[in-house]
Protein backbone atom coordinates (compact mmCIF):
# COMPACT_ATOMS: atom_id res chain seq x y z
CA UNK A 1 0.00 0.00 0.00
CA UNK A 2 1.51 3.53 -1.10
CA UNK A 3 0.73 5.01 2.14
CA UNK A 4 3.07 2.41 3.87
CA UNK A 5 5.60 3.42 1.26
CA UNK A 6 5.58 6.74 2.15
CA UNK A 7 5.43 6.43 6.19
CA UNK A 8 8.61 4.04 6.24
CA UNK A 9 10.16 7.25 4.34
CA UNK A 10 9.26 9.66 6.59
CA UNK A 11 9.44 7.62 9.91
CA UNK A 12 13.04 7.27 10.07
CA UNK A 13 13.91 10.94 8.40
CA UNK A 14 11.98 12.57 10.92
CA UNK A 15 12.69 10.44 13.76
CA UNK A 16 16.89 11.47 13.15
CA UNK A 17 16.15 14.48 12.71
CA UNK A 18 14.07 15.14 15.99
CA UNK A 19 16.93 13.26 17.81
CA UNK A 20 19.47 15.23 17.25
CA UNK A 21 17.67 18.52 17.48
CA UNK A 22 17.32 19.57 13.73
CA UNK A 23 13.76 19.42 13.79
CA UNK A 24 12.70 22.71 13.13
CA UNK A 25 9.19 23.72 15.31
CA UNK A 26 7.93 26.35 13.82
CA UNK A 27 7.07 29.59 16.40
CA UNK A 28 3.35 31.46 15.69
CA UNK A 29 3.12 34.65 15.66
CA UNK A 30 -0.32 36.05 17.49
CA UNK A 31 -0.86 39.31 15.68
CA UNK A 32 0.95 41.72 13.25
CA UNK A 33 4.72 41.21 12.71
CA UNK A 34 5.77 44.14 14.22
CA UNK A 35 8.44 45.46 16.56
CA UNK A 36 7.18 43.61 19.34
CA UNK A 37 5.32 40.33 18.88
CA UNK A 38 3.09 37.83 20.54
CA UNK A 39 4.43 34.47 20.91
CA UNK A 40 2.52 31.92 23.32
CA UNK A 41 1.10 34.84 24.89
CA UNK A 42 4.65 36.13 25.61
CA UNK A 43 5.48 40.18 24.42
CA UNK A 44 8.90 39.97 22.85
CA UNK A 45 10.98 42.25 20.86
CA UNK A 46 11.44 41.35 17.68
CA UNK A 47 14.57 41.37 16.19
CA UNK A 48 13.88 38.50 13.09
CA UNK A 49 11.63 40.24 10.38
CA UNK A 50 12.29 41.35 7.11
CA UNK A 51 10.24 43.80 7.62
CA UNK A 52 12.57 46.66 7.24
CA UNK A 53 10.49 49.37 7.02
CA UNK A 54 7.57 48.81 9.17
CA UNK A 55 5.26 48.85 6.44
CA UNK A 56 3.38 45.16 7.29
CA UNK A 57 1.14 46.48 9.31
CA UNK A 58 1.11 50.10 8.39
CA UNK A 59 -2.11 51.75 8.33
CA UNK A 60 -1.57 53.35 4.72
CA UNK A 61 -0.99 50.50 3.21
CA UNK A 62 -4.29 48.69 4.83
CA UNK A 63 -6.26 51.57 4.11
CA UNK A 64 -5.44 50.92 0.35
CA UNK A 65 -5.71 47.20 0.55
CA UNK A 66 -9.28 47.39 1.69
CA UNK A 67 -10.17 50.01 -1.01
CA UNK A 68 -8.74 47.92 -3.58
CA UNK A 69 -10.46 44.70 -2.73
CA UNK A 70 -13.91 46.86 -2.57
CA UNK A 71 -13.23 48.03 -5.98
CA UNK A 72 -11.69 44.62 -7.91
CA UNK A 73 -12.47 42.12 -4.98
CA UNK A 74 -10.75 39.70 -3.29
CA UNK A 75 -8.93 37.57 -6.10
CA UNK A 76 -7.27 38.22 -9.69
CA UNK A 77 -9.28 35.33 -11.34
CA UNK A 78 -6.90 33.89 -13.98
CA UNK A 79 -3.07 33.47 -14.41
CA UNK A 80 -1.72 37.02 -16.18
CA UNK A 81 -1.93 35.62 -19.54
CA UNK A 82 -5.59 34.38 -19.55
CA UNK A 83 -7.18 37.01 -17.99
CA UNK A 84 -5.98 37.85 -14.44
CA UNK A 85 -4.38 41.24 -15.58
CA UNK A 86 -6.27 44.09 -13.77
CA UNK A 87 -5.88 47.17 -14.29
CA UNK A 88 -4.45 47.44 -10.65
CA UNK A 89 -1.57 45.55 -11.93
CA UNK A 90 -0.36 47.09 -14.90
CA UNK A 91 -0.25 50.29 -12.57
CA UNK A 92 2.42 48.20 -10.24
CA UNK A 93 4.28 47.47 -12.78
CA UNK A 94 4.48 51.24 -14.10
CA UNK A 95 5.02 52.18 -10.49
CA UNK A 96 8.21 49.65 -10.01
CA UNK A 97 9.82 50.21 -13.15
CA UNK A 98 9.79 54.55 -12.07
CA UNK A 99 10.92 53.58 -8.93
CA UNK A 100 13.65 51.43 -10.11
CA UNK A 101 14.96 53.29 -13.12
CA UNK A 102 14.71 50.68 -15.56
CA UNK A 103 12.16 50.81 -18.93
CA UNK A 104 10.04 48.48 -17.78
CA UNK A 105 8.78 45.72 -15.00
CA UNK A 106 6.98 42.45 -14.71
CA UNK A 107 5.28 41.75 -10.98
CA UNK A 108 5.64 37.68 -9.77
CA UNK A 109 3.57 36.03 -6.86
CA UNK A 110 6.73 35.93 -5.06
CA UNK A 111 10.41 36.80 -5.56
CA UNK A 112 11.24 32.97 -5.07
CA UNK A 113 9.21 32.63 -8.57
CA UNK A 114 10.29 35.34 -9.70
CA UNK A 115 14.06 33.60 -9.50
CA UNK A 116 12.36 30.42 -11.28
CA UNK A 117 10.78 32.16 -13.92
CA UNK A 118 12.88 35.03 -15.04
CA UNK A 119 16.74 32.50 -14.67
CA UNK A 120 14.36 29.74 -16.93
CA UNK A 121 13.40 31.77 -19.33
CA UNK A 122 16.60 33.32 -20.49
CA UNK A 123 19.19 30.87 -19.87
CA UNK A 124 19.12 27.15 -21.58
CA UNK A 125 21.07 24.16 -21.52
CA UNK A 126 23.52 25.48 -23.95
CA UNK A 127 24.48 28.02 -21.42
CA UNK A 128 26.29 29.18 -18.68
CA UNK A 129 25.74 30.74 -15.11
CA UNK A 130 28.41 32.06 -13.19
CA UNK A 131 26.45 32.20 -9.47
CA UNK A 132 27.81 33.65 -6.09
CA UNK A 133 28.17 30.57 -3.73
CA UNK A 134 26.09 32.45 -1.31
CA UNK A 135 23.42 33.07 -3.30
CA UNK A 136 20.19 32.49 -2.45
CA UNK A 137 18.30 29.05 -2.64
CA UNK A 138 15.53 30.47 -5.08
CA UNK A 139 18.51 31.71 -7.62
CA UNK A 140 20.15 27.87 -7.05
CA UNK A 141 16.90 26.69 -8.44
CA UNK A 142 16.16 28.91 -10.46
CA UNK A 143 19.68 28.19 -12.13
CA UNK A 144 18.71 24.10 -11.79
CA UNK A 145 15.23 24.33 -13.50
CA UNK A 146 16.79 26.28 -16.67
CA UNK A 147 19.24 23.86 -17.28
CA UNK A 148 22.64 26.00 -17.71
CA UNK A 149 26.32 24.74 -16.62
CA UNK A 150 26.18 26.21 -13.29
CA UNK A 151 29.67 27.26 -12.24
CA UNK A 152 30.45 28.49 -8.58
CA UNK A 153 32.12 32.21 -7.90
CA UNK A 154 33.67 32.81 -4.55
CA UNK A 155 32.03 34.74 -2.60
CA UNK A 156 32.46 38.41 -3.14
CA UNK A 157 36.10 37.39 -5.11
CA UNK A 158 36.22 40.21 -8.30
CA UNK A 159 39.85 37.96 -8.83
CA UNK A 160 37.87 34.62 -9.28
CA UNK A 161 35.09 36.24 -10.56
CA UNK A 162 37.34 37.26 -13.74
CA UNK A 163 39.08 33.96 -13.72
CA UNK A 164 36.13 32.12 -14.35
CA UNK A 165 34.73 34.45 -16.19
CA UNK A 166 37.82 33.94 -18.72
CA UNK A 167 37.83 30.56 -18.07
CA UNK A 168 34.21 30.60 -19.45
CA UNK A 169 34.41 32.47 -22.34
CA UNK A 170 37.77 30.38 -23.31
CA UNK A 171 36.10 26.91 -23.12
CA UNK A 172 34.00 28.49 -26.29
CA UNK A 173 31.23 25.55 -24.87
CA UNK A 174 28.47 28.26 -24.13
CA UNK A 175 26.54 30.78 -25.99
CA UNK A 176 25.60 32.88 -23.29
CA UNK A 177 27.10 33.16 -19.91
CA UNK A 178 25.20 35.36 -17.18
CA UNK A 179 26.49 36.56 -13.83
CA UNK A 180 24.00 36.37 -10.96
CA UNK A 181 25.04 38.10 -7.36
CA UNK A 182 22.57 38.71 -4.38
CA UNK A 183 22.52 42.76 -4.03
CA UNK A 184 22.70 42.29 -0.08
CA UNK A 185 23.78 39.24 1.60
CA UNK A 186 21.55 38.60 3.85
CA UNK A 187 23.44 36.67 6.54
CA UNK A 188 26.33 39.34 6.47
CA UNK A 189 24.79 42.15 5.52
CA UNK A 190 27.67 42.62 2.98
CA UNK A 191 27.07 44.13 -0.38
CA UNK A 192 27.47 43.02 -3.69
CA UNK A 193 30.52 45.09 -5.24
CA UNK A 194 28.61 46.30 -8.35
CA UNK A 195 31.22 48.56 -9.85
CA UNK A 196 33.61 46.20 -10.23
CA UNK A 197 30.99 43.82 -11.65
CA UNK A 198 29.99 45.69 -14.18
CA UNK A 199 33.24 46.17 -15.59
CA UNK A 200 34.08 42.74 -15.58
CA UNK A 201 30.70 41.92 -17.46
CA UNK A 202 31.56 44.28 -19.99
CA UNK A 203 35.15 43.17 -20.45
CA UNK A 204 33.73 39.91 -20.67
CA UNK A 205 30.05 39.89 -22.37
CA UNK A 206 28.34 38.75 -19.41
CA UNK A 207 25.02 39.11 -18.48
CA UNK A 208 24.25 40.58 -15.26
CA UNK A 209 21.48 39.92 -13.00
CA UNK A 210 21.13 41.34 -8.90
CA UNK A 211 18.59 39.89 -7.16
CA UNK A 212 17.90 42.33 -4.57
CA UNK A 213 15.73 41.10 -1.80
CA UNK A 214 17.45 42.53 0.67
CA UNK A 215 18.53 45.67 -0.87
CA UNK A 216 15.05 47.04 -2.02
CA UNK A 217 13.55 49.26 0.34
CA UNK A 218 17.15 49.36 2.31
CA UNK A 219 19.65 50.53 -0.15
CA UNK A 220 19.39 54.01 -2.27
CA UNK A 221 16.91 55.40 -0.53
CA UNK A 222 14.73 52.18 -0.84
CA UNK A 223 15.41 52.00 -4.78
CA UNK A 224 17.90 49.91 -4.08
CA UNK A 225 21.92 48.50 -4.28
CA UNK A 226 21.85 49.16 -8.08
CA UNK A 227 20.61 52.82 -7.70
CA UNK A 228 22.94 53.04 -4.41
CA UNK A 229 25.89 52.56 -7.27
CA UNK A 230 24.23 54.61 -10.24
CA UNK A 231 24.19 51.54 -12.47
CA UNK A 232 20.49 51.30 -12.92
CA UNK A 233 21.56 50.81 -16.74
CA UNK A 234 24.60 49.02 -16.65
CA UNK A 235 22.68 45.96 -14.95
CA UNK A 236 20.57 43.74 -17.12
CA UNK A 237 17.94 42.48 -14.31
CA UNK A 238 17.18 43.83 -11.16
CA UNK A 239 15.18 41.16 -9.25
CA UNK A 240 13.43 42.20 -5.80
CA UNK A 241 10.64 40.97 -3.39
CA UNK A 242 7.76 42.82 -2.74
CA UNK A 243 7.56 40.53 0.65
CA UNK A 244 10.60 42.23 2.65
CA UNK A 245 10.83 45.82 2.42
CA UNK A 246 7.90 46.95 0.97
CA UNK A 247 5.95 44.98 3.65
CA UNK A 248 3.49 42.62 0.97
CA UNK A 249 4.24 39.69 -0.79
CA UNK A 250 5.28 39.40 -4.40
CA UNK A 251 8.20 39.91 -6.97
CA UNK A 252 9.64 41.57 -9.81
CA UNK A 253 11.81 42.09 -12.27
CA UNK A 254 12.85 45.24 -13.23
CA UNK A 255 14.89 45.82 -16.87
CA UNK A 256 14.75 47.24 -20.55
CA UNK A 257 11.23 46.87 -22.36
CA UNK A 258 12.32 44.51 -24.77
CA UNK A 259 13.78 41.75 -21.83
CA UNK A 260 10.14 42.23 -19.86
CA UNK A 261 8.28 41.25 -23.15
CA UNK A 262 10.47 38.26 -23.27
CA UNK A 263 9.34 37.28 -19.70
CA UNK A 264 5.43 38.01 -20.55
CA UNK A 265 5.71 35.31 -22.64
CA UNK A 266 8.29 32.81 -21.41
CA UNK A 267 8.44 32.98 -17.44
CA UNK A 268 6.64 30.13 -16.80
CA UNK A 269 5.13 31.41 -13.19
CA UNK A 270 3.64 34.11 -14.98
CA UNK A 271 1.59 31.78 -17.29
CA UNK A 272 0.88 29.25 -15.05
CA UNK A 273 -0.06 30.66 -11.63
CA UNK A 274 -2.73 33.35 -10.73
CA UNK A 275 -1.29 36.78 -10.55
CA UNK A 276 -1.28 39.20 -7.46
CA UNK A 277 -4.17 39.60 -5.43
CA UNK A 278 -5.71 43.23 -6.08
CA UNK A 279 -5.16 43.75 -2.14
CA UNK A 280 -1.54 43.07 -2.69
CA UNK A 281 -0.88 44.92 -5.98
CA UNK A 282 -2.30 47.95 -3.96
CA UNK A 283 -0.69 47.94 -0.73
CA UNK A 284 2.91 47.10 -2.53
CA UNK A 285 2.08 50.96 -4.36
CA UNK A 286 2.05 52.21 -1.56
CA UNK A 287 5.09 51.24 -0.32
CA UNK A 288 6.80 52.68 -3.20
CA UNK A 289 4.83 55.96 -2.81
CA UNK A 290 5.65 56.13 0.58
CA UNK A 291 9.05 55.68 0.12
CA UNK A 292 8.96 57.98 -2.84
CA UNK A 293 7.41 61.20 -0.91
CA UNK A 294 10.08 60.53 1.48
CA UNK A 295 13.88 59.05 3.03
CA UNK A 296 12.54 59.16 6.33
CA UNK A 297 11.78 55.54 6.77
CA UNK A 298 14.67 54.27 5.28
CA UNK A 299 16.66 56.41 7.40
CA UNK A 300 15.35 55.61 10.45
CA UNK A 301 15.99 51.74 9.41
CA UNK A 302 20.23 53.01 9.39
CA UNK A 303 20.39 55.05 12.46
CA UNK A 304 18.68 51.80 14.10
CA UNK A 305 20.97 49.93 12.70
CA UNK A 306 23.55 52.05 13.47
CA UNK A 307 22.72 52.63 17.14
CA UNK A 308 22.58 48.48 17.32
CA UNK A 309 25.87 47.66 16.22
CA UNK A 310 27.92 50.29 17.87
CA UNK A 311 25.80 48.92 21.15
CA UNK A 312 26.85 45.42 20.67
CA UNK A 313 30.48 46.52 20.15
CA UNK A 314 30.63 48.51 23.00
CA UNK A 315 29.37 45.26 24.88
CA UNK A 316 32.71 43.10 23.29
CA UNK A 317 30.21 41.59 20.38
CA UNK A 318 31.89 40.23 17.43
CA UNK A 319 29.34 41.37 14.83
CA UNK A 320 31.17 40.86 11.52
CA UNK A 321 31.42 42.96 8.34
CA UNK A 322 27.89 43.69 7.85
CA UNK A 323 27.62 47.11 5.58
CA UNK A 324 23.63 47.31 6.13
CA UNK A 325 21.16 47.36 9.11
CA UNK A 326 21.52 43.71 9.36
CA UNK A 327 23.30 43.02 12.05
CA UNK A 328 24.91 39.20 13.06
CA UNK A 329 25.87 38.51 16.61
CA UNK A 330 28.43 35.88 16.35
CA UNK A 331 28.71 33.51 18.65
CA UNK A 332 30.70 30.24 16.97
CA UNK A 333 29.31 27.21 18.38
CA UNK A 334 26.54 25.51 17.05
CA UNK A 335 24.90 24.50 20.42
CA UNK A 336 25.86 27.67 22.48
CA UNK A 337 24.66 29.69 19.75
CA UNK A 338 21.56 27.98 20.12
CA UNK A 339 21.56 28.72 23.81
CA UNK A 340 22.36 31.93 23.36
CA UNK A 341 19.28 33.19 21.23
CA UNK A 342 16.94 30.50 23.77
CA UNK A 343 18.15 32.60 26.39
CA UNK A 344 17.41 35.48 24.48
CA UNK A 345 14.09 34.68 24.17
CA UNK A 346 13.32 33.80 27.43
CA UNK A 347 14.47 37.55 28.59
CA UNK A 348 12.25 39.01 25.98
CA UNK A 349 13.94 39.40 22.57
CA UNK A 350 13.36 37.08 19.66
CA UNK A 351 15.98 36.86 17.58
CA UNK A 352 16.81 33.46 15.70
CA UNK A 353 20.10 32.16 15.55
CA UNK A 354 21.38 30.71 12.20
CA UNK A 355 23.81 27.80 11.98
CA UNK A 356 25.69 25.50 9.77
CA UNK A 357 24.74 24.45 7.14
CA UNK A 358 23.03 27.89 6.88
CA UNK A 359 26.07 29.36 7.69
CA UNK A 360 30.22 27.96 7.87
CA UNK A 361 30.75 25.27 10.68
CA UNK A 362 31.61 27.23 13.76
CA UNK A 363 30.40 30.84 12.52
CA UNK A 364 27.12 30.28 14.39
CA UNK A 365 25.47 33.58 15.04
CA UNK A 366 22.42 35.43 16.03
CA UNK A 367 21.20 37.81 13.37
CA UNK A 368 19.43 40.86 14.35
CA UNK A 369 17.49 42.74 11.81
CA UNK A 370 16.30 46.32 13.55
CA UNK A 371 13.42 47.80 11.82
CA UNK A 372 12.51 51.21 11.07
CA UNK A 373 9.71 50.57 12.98
CA UNK A 374 12.18 50.27 16.58
CA UNK A 375 12.45 52.68 19.44
CA UNK A 376 15.41 53.30 20.81
CA UNK A 377 13.80 52.34 24.16
CA UNK A 378 13.33 48.78 22.36
CA UNK A 379 17.15 48.78 21.24
CA UNK A 380 18.05 49.81 24.55
CA UNK A 381 16.44 46.79 25.88
CA UNK A 382 17.93 44.59 23.54
CA UNK A 383 21.34 45.22 24.47
CA UNK A 384 20.29 45.20 27.77
CA UNK A 385 19.40 41.59 27.48
CA UNK A 386 21.82 40.68 25.16
CA UNK A 387 24.91 42.35 28.19
CA UNK A 388 23.50 39.96 30.67
CA UNK A 389 23.14 37.01 28.46
CA UNK A 390 26.33 37.95 26.87
CA UNK A 391 28.38 37.38 30.78
CA UNK A 392 26.00 34.56 31.55
CA UNK A 393 27.39 32.26 29.06
CA UNK A 394 30.55 34.10 29.47
CA UNK A 395 30.74 35.29 25.53
CA UNK A 396 31.74 38.52 26.75
C1 LIG B 1 13.90 36.35 0.47
C2 LIG B 1 14.61 36.23 -0.80
C3 LIG B 1 13.95 35.77 -1.94
C4 LIG B 1 12.53 35.29 -1.90
O1 LIG B 1 11.64 36.35 -1.85
P1 LIG B 1 10.10 36.06 -1.47
O2 LIG B 1 9.39 37.24 -2.02
O3 LIG B 1 10.03 35.95 0.01
O4 LIG B 1 9.72 34.79 -2.17
C5 LIG B 1 14.65 35.73 -3.13
N1 LIG B 1 15.94 36.11 -3.20
C6 LIG B 1 16.61 36.55 -2.11
C7 LIG B 1 18.04 36.97 -2.26
C8 LIG B 1 15.97 36.61 -0.88
O5 LIG B 1 16.64 37.04 0.19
Amino acid sequence: MAKKVLADFLTPQLNELRENGLYNVIDTIEGPNGPIVTINGKSLINMSSNNYLGLANNERLKQKAHEAIEEYGVGAGAVRTINGTLAIHNELEKTIAKFKHTEAAIAFQSGFNCNMGAISALMTKKDAILSDELNHASIIDGCRLSGAKIIRVKHQDMDDLRRVAKETIESGLYEKIMYITDGVFSMDGDVAKLPEIVEIADEFGLITYVDDAHGSGVMGNGAGTVKHFGLSDRIDLQIGTLSKAIGVVGGYVAGTEQLIDWLKVRARPFLFSTSLTPGDAAACMEAIHIMTESTEKVEKLWENGRYLKEGLKKLGFEIGHSETPITPCIIGKEDLTQLFSRRLMEEGVYAKSITFPTVPRGTGRVRNMPTAAHTKEMLDEVLAVYEKIGKELSII
